[in-house]
């Protein structure tokens, strides 16, 4: 029978992040299990490649701490590029009461060591973006080292050197169940063959409470869908400019190639595998675009260029990292809420830590477990886009 010290279920850029991780920490005999023909046709390659520190609870904040740097240097440490291009995100207040709140995250983002973060007032936005609706506009903050990245292929760089260092990765294979004995798990089971190992690793993204389930463990993680829409080439707005976040409504876009990608929360989403984008969103975010950047108020799009993802949303908007106490062996790192493609180095980094040594240095891993929803421990992140 096939053994592996450790299985990952799922491809996607958590998979790869914690399959490089544990083998650039020595631990070689990995085995990652991904049930699509190809890896990415999950979240990861939906999302909008955002990353960024600036967060309302310390923990997401360390988090950052570690994946920026480490996106900015990770052509050099995996000889591969991730397209880490540091062009900011920029809150834009419109209220005292959103300002104050951006003013106490920028004193934790201080004190945890975040450089590069500033306040900025209203009339440096104005004259930074003159594009912009300022009238209701107090303030903001602004972080340079935040941006963007390409989340694909950083998941493939992560993927090929983790292969290098001895992981394998089966495609096009599902794993379907979970298998124990007194000692905790012994194997799972697969679409190719059954593989012997104690340390399964579920990094199946939207579809974690399913794989949670063969194992008997109930996961708070939903999938709620996120759509976005691409603009044809438009020239009347910088391309230099960061993620620009209208703290009014939600709406934020950023440039993409030679247009801007235009995202917006909607609040009547409801929970579900919806992966069919909704042609109705197209009116919903080019309202709120234009009501904040009125000369998007033309700006064409083609809905056939328009795509809808899932987030993998947990009740607090934090992930669930590490061990499960009733599952020996099955270890966590699922509903990132939005973050995963930011929080991916160091979610490889603090899983790799858990289960090659039961501790990391990184985080206050206990912050972030499974058993906080049992202990009502949970610590709202409302810096959620
Ligand atoms: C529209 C949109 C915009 C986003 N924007 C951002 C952003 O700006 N910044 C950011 O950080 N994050 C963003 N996100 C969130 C981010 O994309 C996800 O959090 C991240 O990709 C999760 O990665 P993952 O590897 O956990 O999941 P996935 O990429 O979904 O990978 C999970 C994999 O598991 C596989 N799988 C599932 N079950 C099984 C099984 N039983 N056996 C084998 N394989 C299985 C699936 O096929 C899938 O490939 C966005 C998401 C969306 C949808």
């Amino acid at each position: 029978m096939r053994t592996a010290e450790v299985v990952i279920v799922g491809g996607g850029i958590v998979g790869a992040s914690i399959a490089y991780h544990l083998t650039a920490a020595g631990c070689r005999d990995v085995l990652m299990v991904e049930r699509e023909t190809h890896q990415g046709k999950g979240s990861t390659g939906k999302s909008m490649g955002g990353v960024r520190a600036q967060f309302s609870t310390p923990v997401n904040i360390r988090m950052s701490l570690y994946s920026i740097p480490f996106y900015a240097s990770f052509e050099e440490r995996l000889g591969y590029p991730c397209d880490y291009r540091p062009q900011g995100y920029l809150f834009c207040a419109t209220s005292p009461a959103q300002m104050n709140y951006l003013s106490a995250n920028y004193e934790k983002q201080v004190e945890l060591g975040l450089k590069g973060v500033r306040l900025v007032s209203a009339g440096e936005i104005r004259g930074l973006y003159p594009q912009l609706r300022a009238d209701d506009i107090v303030g903001g903050s602004f972080c340079g080292t935040d941006g963007f990245v390409d989340p694909y292929s950083a998941m493939v760089g992560f993927t090929q050197q983790a292969q290098e260092h001895g992981a394998q990765l089966w495609r096009d294979t599902e794993v379907t169940g979970i298998a124990f004995d007194e000692k905790g798990i012994c194997a799972v089971e697969t679409t190719r063959e059954r593989v012997s190992t104690r340390v399964v690793v579920n990094a199946a993204g939207a579809w974690a409470a399913q794989l949670a389930k063969l194992a008997g463990v109930d996961l708070p993680v939903e999938p709620l869908r996120r759509m976005l829409v691409p603009t044809e080439p438009f020239a009347d707005f910088p391309h230099t400019a960061p993620m620009i976040i209208d703290m009014s409504n939600g709406f934020h876009f950023r440039p993409e190639a030679l247009g801007f990608l235009l995202a917006w929360a909607d609040p009547e989403e409801t929970p579900g595998y919806k992966f069919d984008f909704d042609p109705g969103f197209i009116e919903k975010v080019l309202t709120r675009a234009a009501s904040r950047v009125p000369i998007f108020e033309n700006v064409a799009v083609n809905p056939k260029r328009a795509w809808a993802g899932l987030y993998e949303m947990t009740p607090d908007h934090h992930p669930i990292l590490g061990a499960v106490p009733e599952a020996p062996g099955l270890y966590l790192a699922n509903g990132f809420s939005g973050h995963g493609v930011m929080h991916a180095p160091a979610t490889g980094k603090v899983l790799s830590d858990l289960i090659l040594h039961g501790a990391t240095e990184l985080i206050d891993a206990g912050l972030l477990s499974y058993t906080r929803f049992a202990e009502d421990r949970l610590i709202h992140e409302s810096a959620v886009l």
